[in-house]
C-alpha cells in the first residue's frame, strides 16, 4: 500500500510517500510560504537530489496540487499516475475529547476536526485546508486523520484539570490535552523494543525538544502527563514560546506594554522562549556557539532550559512512582549530547548516569546510560510520518483490497 502522509501548517505542507511494504519513504518534499511572496516547494525523491521550485503558492489546494504533480513528475516522480496512491494520512493537531485515536475521515468526522477549530484556530484550519485539497483531487481515496493530541486522553482529569471553575472546562472545554502525541507514543514504543520489553510493563519519560518541546510521563503503555496544555503554549520554555508563567504577568503586561489580546499572544509564543531570554535566537546551536564565546544571556537562555526539563523529570517520576527509561527526541533531544548530559547530570540519585562516550551520538537510535543503569537514557530520533502512515495502513487494510 502506498501512502501519502500531509502535514499542513499554517504556511507550509510538509509530505512524504511511503511504501507500506518494508516502510520505505519513496519521496519527501515540504513547501513554505504558502500566501507570500518567495513560495517553493523542495521535492526530494528517494536516492536523488533535491528538486527546488519556485512558484506563486496562493493557498493550500495549489500547494497539494504541486507536492502531486511533483509526485507524478516525468524526471523526479517516483509515481506514474496519481491512482497509485492508495490512501492518505494526514496530521491534526487537535482532536480535542472527541477523538482518543486515528479515525477515517468520514462527513462527521470532518465536521468533529471542524469543531476543534474552536479550542485551535491556528492549528486546525490549515490541517481542514489539506484535508480537502486531498479530497478534490484524489476523490475516493480514503483519507485518515491522525491527532496530535490523541495519545494523551488517556490523561486522568488529575493531570488535564486547570485551578479554574468547573464550568469553563464544561463550557469551552478548558483543559490540558497536550500535542506531540504520535512523536511520544513512537519514542516510548521504539524504546519499549530496544529494552526487549513490552511498553505496557514500563514507564517512560519522553522529552520532545525541538523548536516546540514538551515531555510526557508515560505509564504502562499510557500517557498520564504531559507539559503541553491547552495550547502547545505551556509547559516548557521552548524556542520562541515562553512555556509557563504566572498569569497574572498577562495582565500586567498587557496594562504596562499597552498590547491587545492579540498582542500578547505574539509575545508569548513568537518572542519569548530561549530567543527573549538571550536576545540573540531561537536555535540552540546558536546558543550553543555564543556561550562558548562568553555570551552571559546565551548560557543563561541554555540553563533556564536545562533546569527546567530536569525539574519535569523529577515530577513525573514522583507522578508515576518512579521511571525506567528516559528518552530525547526531536532536533535538539536527537543532536545535542550537550544539552542531553545538562539535563541528565544530577539524576545519579534516579539509578541512572549518561556514559560519556555512548552520548557522543547525534541523529542515530541509540542506549546512551551507563552499562547496567537501573533507569536507562535513550536517544531515539522521532518519526511522525511513519506513525501517521503506520495508523493510516492499519485503518484502510480493512476497506481496501489489494
Ligand atoms: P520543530 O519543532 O520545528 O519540528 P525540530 O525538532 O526540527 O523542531 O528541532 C529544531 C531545533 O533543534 C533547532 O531549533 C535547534 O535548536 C535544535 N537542534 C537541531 N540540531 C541541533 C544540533 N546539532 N545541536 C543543537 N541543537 C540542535
Amino acid at each position: 500500500m502506498i501512502i501519502f502522509v500531509a502535514n499542513c501548517g499554517s504556511s507550509s505542507i510538509k509530505y512524504q510517500l511511503i511504501n507500506m511494504e518494508g516502510e520505505a519513504v519513496m519521496a519527501k518534499g515540504l513547501i513554505e510560504r504558502i500566501g507570500m511572496d518567495g513560495a517553493k516547494l523542495s521535492h526530494t525523491p528517494a536516492d536523488k537530489f533535491t528538486v527546488d521550485i519556485e512558484a506563486v503558492i496562493p493557498d493550500h489546494n495549489v500547494g497539494i496540487k504541486m507536492a502531486l504533480d511533483a509526485l507524478t513528475h516525468e524526471e523526479y516522480g517516483v509515481i506514474k499516475k496519481l491512482d497509485e496512491i492508495d490512501a492518505v494520512g494526514h496530521r491534526v493537531v487537535h482532536g480535542g475529547e472527541r477523538f482518543s485515536d486515528s479515525v477515517l475521515i468520514t462527513e462527521v468526522v470532518l465536521n468533529g476536526i471542524k469543531a476543534c477549530c474552536e479550542i485551535a484556530p491556528l492549528h486546525n484550519p490549515p490541517n481542514l485546508y489539506g484535508i480537502e485539497a486531498c479530497m478534490k483531487l484524489m476523490p475516493g481515496v480514503p483519507q485518515v486523520a491522525v491527532f496530535d493530541t490523541a495519545f494523551h486522553q488517556t490523561m486522568p482529569k488529575v493531570a488535564y484539570l486547570y485551578g479554574l471553575p468547573y464550568e469553563m472546562y464544561v463550557k469551552y472545554g478548558l483543559r490540558r490535552y497536550g500535542f506531540h502525541g504520535t512523536s511520544h507514543k513512537y519514542v516510548a514504543q521504539t524504546a519499549a523494543e530496544m529494552m526487549d520489553e513490552h511498553m505496557t510493563d514500563l514507564r517512560f519519560i519522553s522529552c520532545h525538544l525541538g523548536n516546540g518541546a514538551s515531555i510526557a510521563a508515560i505509564k504502562y503503555g499510557k500517557s498520564i502527563d504531559t507539559s503541553m496544555g491547552y495550547t502547545p503554549l505551556e509547559g516548557l520554555i521552548m524556542g520562541t514560546r515562553s512555556g509557563e508563567i504566572d498569569p497574572a504577568i498577562i495582565p500586567f503586561l498587557m496594562e504596562k506594554e499597552n498590547m491587545n489580546a492579540q498582542q500578547i499572544d505574539d509575545y508569548l509564543n513568537r518572542r519569548s522562549g530561549i530567543l527573549g531570554i538571550s536576545g540573540l535566537s531561537s536555535d540552540f546551536r546558536d546558543l550553543e556557539a555564543a556561550a562558548n564565546r562568553g555570551d552571559e544571556r546565551s548560557q543563561l537562555a541554555i540553563d533556564v532550559f536545562a533546569y527546567k526539563v530536569k525539574k519535569y523529570i523529577g515530577g513525573y517520576v514522583a507522578a508515576m512512582g518512579g521511571v525506567d527509561g528516559i528518552i530525547f527526541t526531536a532536533g535538539l533531544g536527537e543532536n545535542s549530547p550537550f544539552m542531553r548530559d545538562k539535563i541528565c547530570n544530577g539524576l545519579e540519585y534516579l539509578g541512572t548516569r549518561i556514559d560519556p562516550e555512548l552520548n557522543k551520538t547525534r541523529g542515530e537510535r541509540k542506549e546512551i546510560s551507563v552499562p547496567r543503569a537501573r533507569v536507562k537514557i535513550f536517544v531515539i530520533p522521532t518519526n511522525e510520518e511513519l506513525v501517521i502512515a503506520r495508523d493510516t495502513f492499519n485503518i484502510c487494510r480493512r476497506i481496501i483490497k489489494l
